[in-house]
């Protein structure tokens, strides 16, 4: 089977963004692919984190995963900090990208701009990602628009460890990313010409995927809009009402030209009010399991197999890679 591997940051509770971009991807692929998903809490914490809130988000997005749909019998679930070789890779690669390289990422400027105080590890957040991808032979990555640049840095990287040290054999899997034809970038409600992001501080920028119905309902219906009064699929004149209609079209499965053709001339309200209660029926029955879930000794069995599962894999390839770079001494 192709291999497949993604993750979420535990940077805030995963918003419908998340979820349309990448996560509900995960969930369809596990059937046909060999499916690795990780939380990446070390990619959390190069921006501050509050310890207590970081470590309860980890534990919420694992059972967030399960809730959607992964079966840990078809999918390796598990949190990055219990693999140490992401962080060893990780090293490995970040000694053969170049500073210039890590500053030109359009993700690192925009994060970049809003801390006081620029962490390195910021700045070396994709080699870290580089590093989730390779150690797992990835051959594809599901993920948001956003990270097609940090999946052509990796494909770089590995063309450069495999002419430098493959010997003519490919000692890495060079990756390609998977993004969703519509719905791979969904705007922030009140902004949009940024995209939506769990760790916005205004939120009702975003919903999240555990926002109750209620508050869903108020996000959408304050959205911002346009003051042409009529619904079509124009992201560059009606960015706003052609983001509510990717992420009505996503959750309802239902085209965009369906609903341009249902909505045209029925007015902002009644298509904000369909596509909010469109989310609640998508989200609810996430959340009641995620519920029965998110304190249970289950997932955290399902975590501490993951762990393993994965560790087995990783240290493999990071064998393979210090090998390959002389980080041995045994004859
Ligand atoms: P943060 O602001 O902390 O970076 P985030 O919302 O960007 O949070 P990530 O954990 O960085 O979330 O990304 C998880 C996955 O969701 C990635 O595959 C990313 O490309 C995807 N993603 C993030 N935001 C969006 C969005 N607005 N639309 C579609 N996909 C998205
Ligand atoms: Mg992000």
């Amino acid at each position: 089977k192709p291999t497949i591997f993604s993750g979420v940051q535990p940077s805030g509770i995963p918003t419908i963004g998340n979820y349309i971009g990448a996560m509900k991807g995960f969930v369809d692929l596990q059937d046909d692919y060999e499916t690795t998903y990780c939380i990446v809490n070390q990619h959390a914490i190069t921006v501050y984190q509050d310890p207590k809130t970081l470590s309860q988000t980890t534990r919420l997005l694992a059972a967030l995963y399960i809730a959607m749909g992964l079966d840990p019998q078809k999918s390796t679930i598990f949190i990055q900090s219990d693999v140490p070789a992401h962080a060893q890779a990780a090293w490995i690669v970040l000694c053969q990208t170049g500073v210039g390289e890590l500053e030109r990422m359009t993700q690192y400027k925009d994060k970049a701009q809003k801390q006081e105080v620029v962490s390195a590890g910021l700045l070396a957040y994709p080699a870290l990602m580089v590093a989730d991808i390779i150690l797992y032979d990835a051959q594809y990555i599901p993920v948001g628009e956003d990270q097609k640049q940090h999946l052509e840095l990796t494909r770089n990287f590995v063309d450069r460890f495999n002419n430098r040290y493959g010997n003519g054999k490919d000692l890495l899997v060079k990756p390609e990313p998977m993004i969703p034809k519509s719905g791979g970038r969904i705007l922030s409600l009140q902004d949009p010409t940024s995209k939506m992001s769990k760790s916005d501080a205004n939120t009702k920028a975003f919903i999240s995927m555990l926002d109750e119905p209620k508050t869903i309902i108020k996000k959408i219906k304050s959205a911002v809009t346009d003051s042409v009064g009529e619904v079509n699929y124009d992201k560059e004149n009606q960015p706003a009402i052609s983001n509510l209609l990717d992420i009505y079209s996503a959750l309802s499965n239902r085209s965009i030209d369906d609903l341009v053709n249902e909505y045209h001339s029925l007015g902002y309200g009644k298509f904000k009010s369909d596509v909010a209660d469109q989310v609640v029926a998508t989200f609810e029955p996430i959340q009641q399991k995620y519920h029965q879930l998110v304190n249970s000794q289950e997932l955290t069995d399902i975590l501490v197999e993951g762990a393993k599962t994965a560790n087995e894999t990783a240290t493999r390839t990071l064998s393979r890679m210090e090998k390959a770079i002389g980080l041995t001494y045994k004859p």
